[in-house]
């Protein structure tokens, strides 16, 4: 038996130029320790990936963007491929936030089709769903899994992270409670397993994302079924994001029946 190692992840959203991405790893490549306990992916903006490539070299720290486009390359004005994202030395990449599917028209369709560009581009999507209001959470979720990941083979999902966030807890300080994180994962699980089987639900990591501070991460990180946190507001801050990962060690995570460990994170490009 293997252990599916906690990850967290930081999603810096459009905060920090590039001089605030390199003082930000000055303070939490110190706190953290090298290489850090758990698995650690930090989403900077496009123009910071590289910077954070060359903050982080040596530590383990991973590093992903927010976005890409479906397309390998062509005449998309403004838009950055996963091939591109990949050789800036990037391991992770954030897609369907719930802020893309609002404010840039961001479907089922569209996050699929960017899922699968990741997958081809050798990054590791980090998917991301979770009901907009306090309500219809089972049916938001089973629609958005069907949608965003459904489709995909299951050699594909093996390499996929999927991201619970109520949209409702997101920036707002209304934290979702363990139990009720907890009940989404598990409805998450069952998603994969009637799509995917028991073996790729019991392997896929699911984090819960919403509010996250280092006061709450404890307790959300206890329920077995959240394997790790996808940390907006609270990763900008070196001591905040540093105190959230150190609450957590890969010998103290959830067992897996394969090896899902830390090594066999994507590794940088
Ligand atoms: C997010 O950006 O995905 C997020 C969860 O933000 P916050 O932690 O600020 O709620």
């Amino acid at each position: 038996m293997d252990t599916l190692c906690p990850l967290f992840v930081g999603n810096w959203k459009m905060h920090k130029d590039a001089a605030g991405t390199a003082s930000f790893f000055e303070s939490f490549r110190q706190l953290i320790g090298s290489p850090a306990r758990c698995d650690v992916v930090i989403c900077p903006t496009f123009l910071g990936l590289e910077t954070a490539v060359s903050a982080t070299r040596g530590t383990g720290i991973r590093i992903g963007a927010q976005n890409l486009h479906w397309a390998k390359e062509g005449a998309y004005t403004g838009e950055i491929s996963g091939a591109m994202i990949r050789a800036s030395g990037c391991s992770h990449v954030i897609v369907g936030h719930s802020e893309r599917r609002k404010y840039f028209s961001e479907t089922n369709e569209s996050v699929s089709k960017k899922t699968v560009a990741a997958l081809d581009a050798g990054l590791a999507p980090i998917v991301c769903i979770g009901e907009f209001e306090r309500k219809n959470a089972g049916e938001v979720i089973a629609e958005q899994f069907s949608g965003s990941m459904g489709m995909l083979t299951p050699g594909q999902f093996a390499k996929i992270v999927i991201a619970y966030e109520p949209v409702w807890a997101i920036g707002t300080g209304e934290t979702a409670t363990p139990e009720t994180a907890a009940a989404a994962h598990r409805l998450i699980r069952g998603q994969a397993k009637g799509r995917f089987g028991e073996e790729a639900a019991n392997n896929v990591r699911i984090l819960y994302g919403g509010s996250v501070k280092p006061d709450n991460a404890k307790n959300l990180m206890a329920e077995p079924d959240i394997d790790g946190l996808l940390v907006g507001g609270a990763s900008l801050d070196p001591v905040s994001f540093g105190e959230i990962v150190n609450l957590s060690t890969c010998e103290a995570s959830r067992t897996s029946s394969v090896s899902y460990a830390k090594s066999s994170m994507i590794e940088r490009g």
